[in-house]
């Protein structure tokens, strides 16, 4: 399988589940998230899962550092199905390329963990790029472990972002609205 990871702690309890589940088969993870800003946000997240890629199970790891920064905002800002959709379809159309041109069984995304991302978008944008890309997308709710990959990526003392990723969600996060004039 192919494993898109979005960040290091949210590859935690997908890679401990998707290990328990299918013994002895192989996960490759597939780091592309051109989604995350800052670049320095970016490059700190990605160091992140390097540094943490062994200790979580994650012992093939494949990078693409691309980072279409100026691309991402047109086409987020203008999306007709809105920005997380974009954002999504980007990641695992992506993914599911990849994983077609190298062989993979299947792919799947570490995105699927997090209560905090719209999981029917993640779920809609996986099958239609395994409908493109004609590779099986491996649809698995890890939510209910989101608690227990909390728990395990504090106790190793690994970064946790505060925010989804771009731009626009670190907006969303620190700036509180101005009251108007009156
Ligand atoms: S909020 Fe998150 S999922 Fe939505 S566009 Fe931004 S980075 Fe992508």
């Amino acid at each position: 399988m192919l494993l898109h990871v979005c960040c290091g702690p949210c590859s935690v309890f997908p890679l401990q589940h998707l290990q328990e589940k299918y013994p002895g088969g192989q996960i490759t993870g597939y780091f592309y998230n051109p989604n995350i800003h800052p670049y320095k946000e970016f490059a700190r997240r990605l160091d992140t899962l390097k540094n943490f890629a062994g200790k979580i199970g994650l012992d093939n790891l494949v990078i693409d550092e691309s980072y279409p920064l100026e691309e991402f905002l047109r086409q987020a800002l203008t999306a007709a199905a809105g920005r997380c959709r974009y954002c999504y379809d980007l990641r695992l159309l992506q993914t599911a390329r990849y994983a077609k041109l190298h062989g993979f069984d299947c792919f799947s995304t570490t995105l699927l963990v997090s209560p905090y991302q719209q999981h029917e978008l993640i779920k809609a944008a996986g099958e239609s790029a395994a409908r493109t890309e004609g590779i099986d997308f491996c649809y698995q709710d890890f939510r209910p472990g989101w608690q227990e990959g909390v728990r395990i990526s504090r106790e190793l003392e690994m970064y946790r972002q505060p925010y989804c990723g771009c731009v626009l969600s670190e907006r969303d996060r620190y700036c509180k609205p101005v009251r108007g004039h009156n």
